[in-house]
């Protein structure tokens, strides 16, 4: 019996064996299959050369145009030239001992040629290319079987295993492969008009026609989607299998009074949210929602609402933000808005009142403390923190609900370490003011149901976004720091952000965005503070925010900065987030295309949270034609952070989105598309919550359940190896 699980070395042996290995790590007959072609070579349907880039590892199906010899003695080479009738590719072999090649590579001749693409005098050519003829009559017995169909399988490859190698290796895999079974139930590939698993497998490296391909492709695109949405049904089912504790709203509560109090109406959106979440903590169900908003539209106060739900129906809530900038910040805004309603005990206090506490992981020992008893007597309604709060022994008297802010700094593991300090699970709500593409929404964050705020509270300035081509117009760097000279002027402040803190010490997340060849280093706040005090911004009260402060000092330069004794703040990426000041008016971003586009896009939900008009400038050195410059237009020429979430998605790679997640699955999603497949990856969760609904265990499903189990154990191993 061979089946995927065999030993590649047992089905096939040979010479093939240990470069496979060595080259992808493949030791198994599964392995090879699941080694899938990138794409399909048509006999007689040549790879267009144009679109050949220098350092690219390629293989082309070209016909060969002239084969010449070059130069004499030590410098005799052989230069052959191949096309696809348009565009042309020159193969150099070099020395005497090639010369023998020139009787088989003949004008006429078509062949598979593999090798890295490098460029010399401005030609793009493959030195001393591997290469296979495709010789009709002549045929090798091995070479008739691989091109016997008209469709040639071309395979990620390398220089010590070339696609054709790969292939041979697959066409005797297959030829002794037993049929494979299929753990997908028969009702579900029915259902969703999908072959079955042998036959996908074949057909994805023989097909005999590329709708066959495409088909094989949906299906194996289509297990990778469901068993991403089994473990997430089965994590939903299990989170769900112990009842919370019903937290119904009291109309005489913290909650209407805190409405009440709230000096604006709250929009529609805000309204009908703060509908479902009453619905949903009033239940024995625990919630499980995610709150999408853009920056600015308001998350803050419906989860306050929420918060004081919990309270008031004698529970405690728990705040988690990913720095301790934001962490504080929020205590304090929270504190503010809730006025007496938070001074329990206090002179001024409110009679029904809580109180709010702050737990960090750098609080002096004495303020720690008393934190920490607070939020294990239940003294404190709602405790704000940062991952301190997961950690250690922090105990609560009755944890009810679990706010996550920012949602995508933490992992599941996270948020399952702090509900497990509940005896009963609480309500958890997830905020995030990045958008989040529909795909990403239901795999990355698939155990969450989802709220959308869309609309903006009225009264918000439009925010315009140009960008400063330094390198043509270098006169329109000193116009935007005149700019920030005007709005200063005007009472205004100002955000300066730069890549990189100093010279050698980088920000906890900097961007690293490496598509662009190597340049200077990036710009750095230590070097481009001082570089404005003295010059452009001189005069004007300047202040230093990065992520190397202790967090008494960042707490100083945001509350001076929030006063309005620092006119402008000269910061690192930790602006990026929940920061509210609204007198801020303009931003400049230095090395703009330093930062993806969903940051930028934060970024600049920083300033027009006021009622003055904003500007936001984004500043490069590029040239204009340059993708990166491209998406830094892009990011100027539209303020929906959906569409910008979108284009964020086409230009990353899978594995980086998930990886940001930190929910790394890459390796099993080798044909899924976050950017392409949105209609099998809902058909997919459908079908995956109907069946661990029935099946919560997967015990009639065998075959699932270890294809699962694989996903899980895999998941676990990347979470450790960051931890
Ligand atoms: P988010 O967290 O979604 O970025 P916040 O909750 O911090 O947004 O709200 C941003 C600002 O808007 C805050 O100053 C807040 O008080 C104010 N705000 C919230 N809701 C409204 C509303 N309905 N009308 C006017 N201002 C609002
Ligand atoms: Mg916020």
């Amino acid at each position: 019996m061979v089946g995927l699980d065999t030993a590649l070395s047992a089905a096939i042996g040979g010479r093939t064996v240990k470069p496979l290995e060595k080259a992808f790590g493949i030791t198994t007959v599964g392995d090879l299959l699941r080694h899938y072609p990138r794409r399909l070579a048509e006999r007689g349907e040549l790879t267009d050369l144009r679109e050949l880039k220098v350092g690219e590892d390629v293989t082309v199906l070209a016909e060969i145009k002239t084969c010449e010899t070059k130069g004499f003695r030590q410098s005799v080479r052989l230069q052959v030239i191949i096309t696809d009738g348009r565009g042309r590719l020159e193969l150099v072999f070099f020395g005497p001992r090639n010369q023998w090649r020139s009787k088989e590579l003949q004008p006429g001749v078509q062949g598979l040629f593999s090798g890295r693409v490098s460029e010399f005098n401005g030609k793009l050519q493959l030195t001393h290319p591997d290469y296979t003829l495709l010789r009709g009559a002549q045929l090798a017995e091995q070479e008739a079987d691989l091109y016997a169909g008209a469709l040639i399988a071309v395979y990620p490859a390398s220089k010590d295993i070339r696609s054709w190698v790969i292939g041979n290796s697959v066409n005797y895999v297959l030829d002794v492969l037993d049929p494979v079974p299929d753990p997908l139930p028969v009702e579900v590939r029915a259902r969703n008009g999908l072959m079955s698993l042998d036959e996908a497998l074949r057909a994805m490296h023989r097909p005999a026609s590329r709708g066959e391909w495409f088909q094989a492709r949906n299906r194996l695109a289509w297990d990778e989607a469901f068993a991403v949405q089994l473990v997430l049904a089965q994590r939903r089912k299990a989170a769900s299998v112990n009842p919370a504790i019903a937290r119904p709203p009291r109309a005489d509560g913290l909650r209407s009074a805190f409405e009440k109090s709230l000096p604006f109406e709250l929009t529609n959106g805000q309204l009908a949210v703060g509908q479902t979440l009453t619905e949903e903590l009033s239940g024995l169900e625990p919630m499980h929602r995610l709150l999408q908003g853009e920056v600015g539209s308001g998350k803050t106060v419906v989860a306050l609402q929420a918060m004081l739900q919990v309270v008031d129906a004698g529970g405690q809530a728990a705040l988690l933000a990913p720095t301790e900038v934001l962490a504080s910040q929020h205590a304090r805004t929270i504190e503010n808005m809730l006025g007496p309603l938070a001074h329990a005990g206090q002179l001024g206090g409110a009679d029904n009142a809580t109180r709010v506490v702050l737990l960090t992981g750098s609080l002096p020992t004495q303020t720690r403390r008393a934190a920490l008893l607070e939020a294990a007597s239940g003294s404190a309604g709602i405790v704000v923190g940062t991952h301190a709060l997961i950690q250690e022994h922090v105990q609560f008297a009755d944890l009810g609900l679990v706010v996550v802010d920012e949602q995508h700094r933490f992992g599941v593991e996270q948020r399952d370490a702090l509900r497990g300090k509940a005896a009963a699970p609480p309500h958890l709500l997830v905020m995030t003011a990045t958008p989040i593409p529909r795909t990403v929404a239901m795999t990355v964050f698939g155990d969450l149901e989802t709220s959308i705020l869309s609309e903006l509270p009225a009264g918000r300035s439009p925010i315009s976004t140009s960008v400063v081509p330094v390198a043509e117009k270098p006169a329109w760097l000193d116009r935007a720091w005149s700019r920030v000279r005007e709005e200063v002027e005007k009472g205004r402040q100002a955000y300066v952000v730069c890549p990189r803190i100093g010279a050698d010490v980088a920000e906890e997340d900097e961007p690293t965005l490496d598509d662009e060849p190597a340049r200077r280093p990036p710009l750095a706040v230590s070097d481009i503070a001082p570089m404005l005090a003295e010059g452009p911004l001189a005069g004007l009260r300047l202040g230093v925010l990065h992520g190397r402060l202790t967090s008494d000092e960042k707490d100083r330069v945001m509350s001076d900065f929030a006063a309005g004794s620092i006119d402008v703040l000269v910061a690192t990426t930790v602006v990026e987030v929940g920061v509210d000041v609204p007198n801020a008016s303009v931003m400049v971003v230095l090395d703009a295309e330093r930062f993806g586009v969903s940051q930028l896009h934060q970024l600049r939900g920083r300033i027009g949270r006021g009622e003055h008009p904003s500007v936001c400038l984004l500043v490069t050195e590029l040239p204009e034609a340059s993708p990166s410059r491209e998406r830094l237009d892009q990011v100027a020429a539209t303020q929906d952070g959906f569409a910008l979430a979108r284009l964020d998605l086409e230009t990353r790679r899978e594995g980086d989105i998930l990886g940001a997640a930190q929910s790394g699955r890459h390796s099993q999603l080798k044909l899924l598309s976050l950017a392409r497949d949105e209609k099998l990856i809902e058909a997919a969760r459908t079908e995956a919550f109907d069946l661990v609904a029935g099946d919560p265990g997967l015990t009639d499903h065998p075959l699932l359940a270890s294809q699962v189990a694989a996903l899980v154990a895999e998941e676990q191993a990347e979470y450790l190896d960051k931890a």
